[in-house]
């Protein structure tokens, strides 16, 4: 815990630098931008931030595409004392009414096609609008340009937030985690340590800013470490392998792994310079786990975490990284295996509800204390909804997911959600929505639906209605329409039954 007086977490990251001229972010176009100039940047936004009436603990919201000025906008948004929340860029603008309607944020920041739709949603709750497109140009950034670079850090304590970010749930609608600036800084020095970090480490960053990986775990690790990052669009194979002489470190989803497989250019020899690879925020198959051992030479390390809880577990450095396994409890960490009934403690080897306990874990629902209540034990621990068991070495494993969360390309699809579209649908009487394996993102997002008799329904039609209402993520690969669904005596619909039936569609 940080016992200096300012526990603002961007204190925390940059107020001791010794070498402020050092490389923290190359760009593709060969911009290299230094520590110093990075708290330049923030400083400059933090301005323009107060001066459009954001104050500490507002919130302020950002749906806009990855680009330093946007990594630099949660970087300010921090400094000055205020919430960030950030948006995934597939959200719809019938998405977006309801996270800016629930967060009230003081200002949103969007990308300049967005804006006509956002203003309108954003001035019923009273919230300023400015704009950042991909390239990292727009108001935002042209007020920036105008701003001075100083700017006083607000302070903060340990328990004040520093991020809220919206994760669904499987029953009503999505909920924002809070993060305090403590769980976000104790994880991620944490991290530093574990995984090995130096300020002599070039990390690829190809992973989305809007998501606790991309954000946190791949930004604050790099920056505690003083190291340095190239800051990728998105995943694009050749380059990364191209990049990886250079480099040494690549956070990513398990879909990069086998995507980067399928990459002729992946082998020792191009990883060579690379001294750590690291997955997360899905299952990363043990198939391939071993394949990519074979072709490169390195053992992945798959940790696991969430939204909530940042990261929880980890393989180790040095020792056995297990395939199919997420590792250990990372220090500070208290992890234990209950039964989702009674809340009792499990024997190893037992599988039952991973439930969490640290500086990691948030400080609840935005808003939600009674949700909030409910998913954390008397005793403080979080009731993660994940299935797993601890063996007999101590590492920990994900066996599935209590609630029916599809991750899809390592996204999480909430079933409840796609299903409550269908369901509203002319001629539609019901649908389950479940995740079948799919050897490209892990698993393929597959709607069952029941419709009236006569009803003119079909695959077509039903992905039709679905277009621009959701995210593309989490749109259904496929439709099936069926006579009824499967269900057990209590009337609850069976979704293994569907799980088997569909198990193979998608299979190559
Ligand atoms: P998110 O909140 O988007 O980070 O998703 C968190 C969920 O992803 C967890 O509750 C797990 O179900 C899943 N997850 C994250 N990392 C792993 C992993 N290494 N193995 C299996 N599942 C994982």
């Amino acid at each position: 815990m940080n016992t200096t007086a300012n526990a603002n977490l961007f204190s925390r990251l940059f107020d001791n630098l010794d070498d402020p001229s050092r490389l923290a972010i190359e760009q593709l176009d060969g911009t290299r931008i230094s520590y110093a100039d990075l708290i330049a940047l923030a400083g400059k936004t933090a301005n323009v931030l107060v001066a459009r009436g954001v104050k500490p603990g507002d919130r302020v919201a950002a749906q806009t595409e990855k680009s330093v000025p946007a990594l630099v906008l949660y970087l300010a948004t921090v400094r000055a004392g205020a919430v960030y929340l950030p948006l995934n860029t597939a959200y719809t603008l019938n998405e977006l009414d309801y996270f800016i309607g629930d967060a009230e944020p003081s200002l949103v920041v969007c990308d300049p096609s967005k804006a006509e739709g956002i203003h309108a949603i954003a001035a019923k709750v009273g919230a300023k609008v400015e704009t950042l497109d991909a390239n990292g140009k727009g108001s935002l950034t042209d007020a920036a340009a105008k701003a001075p670079a100083e700017f006083t850090t607000v302070p903060r304590k340990n328990d004040d937030l520093a991020a809220i970010l919206y994760t669904s749930g499987t029953t009503g609608r999505s909920k924002g985690a809070m993060l305090t600036q403590d769980n976000l800084a104790s994880n991620s020095l944490s991290l530093v340590d574990y995984w090995r970090f130096s300020k002599d480490d070039v990390l690829i960053h190809a992973l989305p800013i809007y998501h606790t990986h991309g954000l946190f775990v791949a930004s604050n690790v790099t920056l505690f470490a003083r190291a340095a990052m190239i800051f990728l669009p998105k995943l694009d194979t050749d380059l990364i392998i191209k990049l990886m002489a250079r480099a040494t470190v690549l956070m990513g989803v398990p879909t990069f792994y086998t995507r980067l497989l399928q990459n002729p250019a992946l082998s020792k020899e191009s990883t060579k310079h690379m001294r750590l690879f690291v997955s997360g925020s899905a299952p990363l198959l043990a198939d391939t786990h071993r394949e990519w051992s074979a072709r490169t030479g390195h053992a992945v390390l798959e940790r696991y975490g969430m939204t909530e809880t940042n990261m929880n577990t980890s393989n180790p450095y040095d020792g056995e990284r297990v395939p199919g396994a997420v590792g250990f409890p990372l220090p500070g960490v208290s992890l234990r295996v209950t039964d989702p009934e009674t809340g009792k403690e499990l024997a190893r080897n037992e599988i039952g509800m991973i439930e969490v306990k640290g500086p990691n874990v948030f400080k609840g629902y935005w808003r939600m204390p009674e949700k909030t209540k409910a998913e954390f034990r008397d005793d403080g621990f979080f009731i993660t909804g994940d299935l797993g068991k601890v063996d007999d070495k101590g590492y920990a494993h994900i066996v599935g997911r209590g609630k029916d969360l599809v991750i899809s390309g390592g996204f999480n699809v909430y079933p409840k959600e796609i299903e409550s579209e269908i369901d509203a649908m002319p001629g539609v009487v019901e649908s389950a929505v479940i995740g079948v394996p799919h050897a490209d993102f892990g698993e393929g997002v597959t709607a069952v639906v029941v419709c009236n008799k006569g009803a003119d329904v079909s695959e077509a039609s039903v992905l039709n209605a679905l277009d621009g209402r959701l995210a593309k993520f989490k749109m259904p690969k496929r439709v099936f329409i069926v006579d009824e669904l499967p269900r057990n005596a209590m009337g609850k619909v069976q979704k293994n039954i569907l799980r088997d039936t569909y198990g193979k569609i998608y299979a190559k």
